[in-house]
């Protein structure tokens, strides 16, 4: 096994060996790309160092190898004392973490290597300020010590010569600072700064990979659904320098625009400066096109190597380079995050280009980008009148339209997200310390720091709304206050923790106060109230309706809505819906009806019985004529009577508290003492375990029987009325043949009665939901009985695990999530190996029995991107979600068959 690999041995398929930033050195290099020559040491190394605790032993040798090859190549050796190679060790793995993991730069300098280096470079300043960067590094990152003890220092430095600048520290004070770190490194570890250059290499090496397992990067990971059994691999760089005068510098570009995605010269660039120093925000930069006043050689040809790149990976890339005394380097780069919106519009563009062909573009978006897209705005009226005060305006990092109260620490954040206010986080500039903070926020505001500062890349990842750099407000997070200096003899504005503020994305836009949100122009265009031309791909709408189109052309899978009522019905079918997957019948017994279901349930006699059902049946047959006229023409599955009868009735203590009240009076309540002796009748400890479903039906006489007619009476209206309605009718909650065979008899004299009266063929179908493991262990004596399955994944999900589906989200997900026992909720993603085989065996055994026997799936996953990927492989008919998810199940269809 090979541990190491030259950047010229690499290429951009091999992120998982060599990590993103490792295969993309590698693939520049080949492509003839100016990068300083350097090496990769792979994840496998990693790996085996998390598993055993050490190196694989053959690593040493080839890390040596390939360090003499380098130190061949650049005609010096590492930390030579006249004339030193120095390197950078940068984490890299498959997926960007950005900050979560350590990197170390300038190893190779030490007390006699840094007069090499002032010789070399003709500068003191310079090389002692490098050495005084690296045993800062080195001591926090590799040795532990705590940071703020070399800021401490340098805080004094400056103080004692009365500057306040970092850059004002000449020569001879950071050569001082040098010998105060070297003895905090000391004082805090017990030995001395390493002066032997192999071994700084090493031990970096060994402290990238142990930051794999730092708890900001497991945060990360955990976030972002990275797996944790990747690795990082090792980048061993030969060191360039954007700090050596005002003809070095550093940048980040980006091929397009990652917010609108058109293409133009977009970056910061920091002149005399490291490349930390960009991203993370501390020093404001200028923006990317003021180089080519600086540096017009260099500017030209970081254009072509632009232009290059995108060709290349056919893709918006972003980049990191340095330039070394006129001299330009390749840094880094990768196939860049975008917005989502700048997604669509990038995926249309290069198939405009002719870059990337159909399937490619669905490849190139998803449906959480999609669902993102999906999400209201600001009120344009609102946030441009004056009931709401505009405060600030910084840089439109990630989008959408975010409302909270302001909180300046992480923490704060986090608690009163907890207690569920809703809060924007507001910090000067974040780190990866607030990470928590940031995930429990509604929106991020900064006020320092550009479109590659940490707060704007991390929030981009995560799809959370992100102002950055908001120069005009100056946050106190001591204070926890936030202050807009008053201008122009106006007064300056305090906004204090818990104001309400309201923050876009998209514009940047900051307001004091709640602005109210709008629906998207996406969903409008859904609804059909915003239209889009087939030829656009410039404009958000019309790269959505064509990547849509895209989806249409290639799925298999078809996408229904689970909808109850006539407008959900009409609006799912606005959203492209191909009929209705799962009508739940429940919601049809609440409200005013409540009264009926509660003298069905109490009923005495048959008479009662049948009075109350002869009550319900004209209702829902109204439903369901609406619901078949709203869905035309398309299947409409209507689910008979689920839920467990209790929650038809009153709350058992209020009920128990007014019998007592009143018996306390002496005012008896007839029909309140016989509620309260039916409510104790259908007490249930386990109520999802009992009587609910296809028992309902079972034991309580017509009730079933009244809404088949219902269904069948509807379905004749609507023909006689030259419709064209295509019911299904679905049973819930079956564990057995016998009990389908029971209800289907009956559902079929009924219909058959109903058919004669009305003269008239209404071809309705009887199928069942698989909703209980014993139903999919036993799907093919079930399919005889079935004219379809829909799979219920919720009470699937809720049986085979044995997790309360109402409880255990709230109660110990958090603790499982934060184990890695699964990394979703199974709730939300299907679980593939158990719930998700359970699916792919009974779709198999029900065809087996019943050839063309029609599956579907109707539970909450049919709306989750991953999970309808899986439906799509096992082979289901359609999937059906809620009205608002179809678009997404839409694309990730035809992402799944692309
Ligand atoms: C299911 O169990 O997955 C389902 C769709 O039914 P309900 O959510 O109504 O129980
Ligand atoms: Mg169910």
């Amino acid at each position: 096994q090979k541990f190491v690999y030259d950047f010229t041995e690499g290429n951009k398929d091999l992120k998982d060996l060599l990590g993103g930033k490792g295969a993309n050195l590698a693939e520049m290099t080949n492509l003839g790309l100016p990068v300083p020559p350097g090496f990769t040491i792979t994840t496998e190394a990693c790996k085996v160092y998390l598993d055993s605790g050490a190196e694989p032993p053959a690593l040493r040798d080839e890390v040596s190898a390939h360090l003499d090859a380098l130190e061949a190549k650049m005609g010096k050796k590492l930390g030579q004392a006249d004339d030193p190679l120095l390197v950078s060790v940068r984490s890299g793995a498959k997926f960007s973490m950005p900050g979560m993991m350590d990197t170390v730069l300038n190893i190779g300098l030490s007390d006699q290597s840094v007069a090499g280096l002032a010789a070399q470079a003709g500068d003191d300043r310079f090389a002692w300020d490098s050495y005084r960067r690296l045993i800062q590094m080195f001591g926090k990152t590799v040795l532990g010590v705590d940071g703020d003890l070399f800021e401490e220092a340098i805080e004094q430095a400056k103080h004692a010569k009365g500057v306040t600048v970092d850059v004002d520290l000449d020569a001879a004070d950071l050569k001082k600072l040098v010998g105060e770190f070297k003895e905090i490194v000391a004082k805090e570890t017990g030995r001395g700064f390493p002066q032997e250059p192999r071994e700084q290499m090493d031990l970096a090496v060994r402290a990238v990979f142990d930051s794999w397992n730092g708890d900001r990067a497991k945060l990360y990971r955990r976030q972002e659904r990275i797996p944790h059994d990747l690795g990082t691999a090792v980048n061993i760089c030969s060191m360039v320098f954007g700090n050596l005068g005002p003809d070095s510098g550093t940048g980040v570009a980006f091929t397009r625009d990652p917010a609108s995605g058109h293409q133009g010269v977009y970056g910061d660039y920091l002149q005399n400066a490291q490349g930390e120093d960009v991203v993370a925000g501390i020093r404001n930069t200028v923006p990317l096109a003021d180089l080519e006043q600086i540096d017009q050689r260099s500017y030209d040809q970081l254009m072509q190597i632009m232009e290059t790149l995108e060709t290349h990976y056919k893709d918006l890339c972003d980049i990191e380079f340095t330039i070394e005394r006129g001299k330009l380097w390749m840094l880094q780069t990768r196939v860049g995050k975008r917005t989502a919106g700048a997604a669509f519009r990038i995926a249309t563009q290069l198939v405009d280009q002719g870059l990337i062909d159909e399937p490619e573009a669905l490849r190139r978006v998803n449906g959480a980008q999609l669902a993102q897209l999906m999400f209201p705005r600001f009120d344009h009226e609102v946030a441009s009148g004056d009931t709401v005060q505009k405060i600030g305006r910084g840089i439109a990092a990630s989008p959408g339209a975010a409302v909270g109260k302001a909180v300046f620490d992480s923490y704060t954040a986090v608690k009163w997200s907890r207690s569920g206010e809703k809060v924007i986080l507001i910090r000067r500039e974040t780190n990866p310390d607030d990470l928590d903070g940031m995930i429990a926020a509604e929106g991020i505001l900064t006020s320092r720091g550009g479109k590659t500062s940490h707060a704007a890349v991390v929030a981009r990842g995560m799809g959370k709304t992100c102002v950055c750099g908001a120069e005009e407000l100056e946050v106190d997070t001591k204070r926890r206050r936030m202050t807009v200096p008053g201008r122009d003899g106006k007064d300056g504005i305090v906004i204090e923790e818990g104001d309400v503020v309201s923050i876009d994305g998209s514009s940047g836009k900051v307001y004091l106060g709640e602005v109210p949100v709008v629906p998207s122009p996406v969903v409008e265009y859904f609804e059909g109230r915003m239209h889009a031309g087939a030829d656009d791909a410039d404009e958000l709408v019309g790269a959505v309706h064509r990547i849509m189109a895209y989806a249409d052309r290639v799925r298999r899978l078809r996408v229904r809505a689970n909808a109850d009522n006539a407008e959900d019905a009409a609006r799912a079918r606005r959203f492209g819906a191909q009929g209705i997957g799962l009508c739940r019948t429940e919601h049809m017994f609440l409200g005013e009806r409540r009264e009926k279901v509660e003298r069905l349930i109490l009923a005495h006699t048959e008479e009662e019985r049948d009075t109350a059902l002869g009550e319900l049946l004209p209702l829902q047959k109204n439903d369901f004529v609406e619901l078949f006229e709203a869905m035309d023409g398309l299947p409409v599955t209507v689910r008979l009577l689920d839920p467990p009868l209790h929650e038809f009735l009153p709350d058992i203590t209020e009920l128990s508290v007014r019998v007592a009240l009143a018996e306390s009076r002496k005012d008896h309540n007839e029909n309140d003492l016989r509620l309260l002796q039916a409510v104790h009748r259908l007490h249930e400890q386990n109520p999802m375990l009992g009587l609910r479903g296809v028992r309902l039906g079972l034991v309580i006489p017509g009730l079933f029987a009244m809404q088949v007619r219902a269904i069948a009476e509807a379905a004749a209206e609507r023909r006689n009325a030259k419709g064209d309605p295509r019911a299904e009718i679905m049973i819930p909650l079956v564990g057995t043949v016998q009990e389908l065979e029971i209800v289907r008899e009956e559902a079929e004299r009924v219909i058959a009665e109903v058919e004669q009266a009305r003269g008239v063929d209404l071809k309705l179908t009887l199928g069942t939901m698989i909703e209980l493991p014993r139903a999919a262990l036993t799907a093919a004596q079930i399919a005889e009985s079935a004219d379809f399955f829909s799979f219920g994944t919720n009470d699937l999900t809720q049986t085979v695990w044995g997790f309360s589906r109402d409880d255990v989200e709230a109660s110990f997900f958090t603790a499982y999530l934060e184990k890695g026992i699964f990394g979703v909720s199974p709730f939300e993603t299907i679980d593939k190996d158990g719930v998700g085989s359970l699916v792919r065996d009974a779709a198999q055994a029900g065809r087996a029995t019943r050839p063309g026997l029609k599956l579907g799936v109707c539970g909450e996953h049919g709306g989750d991107p991953e999970s309808v990927h899986f439906f799509h492989e096992v082979g289901l008919d359609y999937v059906s979600c809620s009205p608002f998810r179809i678009p997404v199940a839409r694309l990730e269809a035809g992402r799944a068959a692309a």
